[in-house]
């Protein structure tokens, strides 16, 4: 066994993650809920999600069943609601082509949506014991740091060495404590800002430390630029309640609830009107609202804007009222649930 396989197990008995309410179940479902919620959410925020998105859906079967609406509801505030829409979408598929089970072949795994080698790579160890490396972002960091692996790790000849390394430390046994250690070391100690080598179980042989470089590896992303874009999101408040449509399923925020949005060329509140029948005050605007996603930063100048009237037949397809308490309960983009927040407050009320 790799002397640096040999430490970390050694080091997890008393100093790795225990009790977390996934660990020790070898039921591949709860391993799999677990580790695509762990994906860019940290362990004190999963935890409740997880609870209770096991709670409602306890297995392949009821989560293959259920509204897509229900399940985009239990990831509210999680974000990256890609994973949530993957996540159903893949027990749809088991349902219907692994007559209800969670696969064991490594391939079958990978190919489910929203499934890639390292997260299948960590199914397959937790739930079957499997000998397979994972090489998530925190691993990618510890490696990169152990064995100075130069270069940006998003760059496809510096993650195939990453694998190959990865590949190369495995032990022959104990995958599954292993496979926990590397992921509670990068989590706890070898830490993207300030890693605490002196209570790292492989610092004797990191070469990151040696050199005392520990800040250079790994090399982060080329800057670039984020384009900017603009939205305007129009609060439409009525007796209590909050106007929420739903946004189309592809695209950003896809399947999820939120305040009707115009580009902001135009008069903005006037489109919205028209578009469902609305007839209302002068638009109050809240502060801009910054989002960045990955690919673009977003500015959201919300407009709290008062409906008088309601023009009999007007078409309200795809929105609903919702009074804020409510609209909180539904599947919501993270600055929407914000501004239903800010709406909450004692100043605001009056607004609604
Ligand atoms: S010695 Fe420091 S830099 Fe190297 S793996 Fe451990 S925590 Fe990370």
């Amino acid at each position: 066994m790799s002397a640096f396989a040999q430490q970390l197990i050694c080091w997890h008995k008393q100093h790795g993650r225990h009790g977390l309410p996934w660990q020790g179940s070898r039921d591949p479902y709860a391993v799999w809920l677990s580790e695509i919620m762990l994906q860019q959410t940290q362990v004190s925020s999963v935890i409740p999600y997880y609870r209770r998105f096991l709670g409602s859906f306890p297995d392949i079967a009821a989560l293959a069943a259920a509204e897509g609406d229900e399940v985009l509801a239990h990831w509210s505030g999680l974000g990256y609601y890609s994973r949530a829409r993957n996540l159903h979408r893949a027990a749809q598929i088991m349902a219907e082509q692994h007559a209800g089970e969670f696969p064991r072949e490594f391939e079958h795994i990978q190919a489910l949506p929203g499934i890639g080698r390292s997260t299948a790579a960590a199914i397959s160890a937790f739930a079957f014991g499997a000998r397979r490396a994972i090489l998530d972002g925190n691993v990618k960091r510890v490696l990169a740091r152990y064995l100075a692996v130069a270069g940006y790790p998003g760059e496809k000849k510096v993650e195939d060495l990453l694998w190959r390394h990865a590949e190369a430390l495995l032990p022959e046994n104990g995958i599954e404590i292993y496979t926990q250690a590397l992921m509670d070391l990068g989590a706890t100690l070898c830490k993207r800002g300030k890693p605490e080598c002196a209570s790292c179980p492989v610092s004797a042989d990191c070469i990151a430390r040696q050199q005392g470089r520990q800040g250079v590896f790994p090399q982060p992303r080329p800057r670039k630029s984020l384009p900017e874009k603009a939205t305007t999101m129009l609060l439409f408040m009525r007796q209590g309640e909050i106007f929420l449509e739903k946004r189309p399923p592809a695209g950003i925020w896809g399947g999820l609830w939120s305040f009707p949005e115009s580009d902001g060329t135009e008069d903005a509140q006037r489109q919205g009107e028209m578009r469902f029948g609305f007839e209302s005050g002068p638009p109050e605007p809240a502060p801009v609202m910054r989002h960045v996603f990955t690919h673009f930063r977003l500015h959201i100048q919300p407009l709290l804007i008062n409906v008088r009237r309601i023009r009999p037949g007007a078409r309200q397809q795809d929105g609903v009222w919702l009074t804020v308490d409510d609209a909180m309960e539904v599947a919501i983009p993270t600055p929407v649930r914000k501004l239903l927040a800010g709406l909450g407050r004692p100043e605001r009320k009056g607004l609604s």
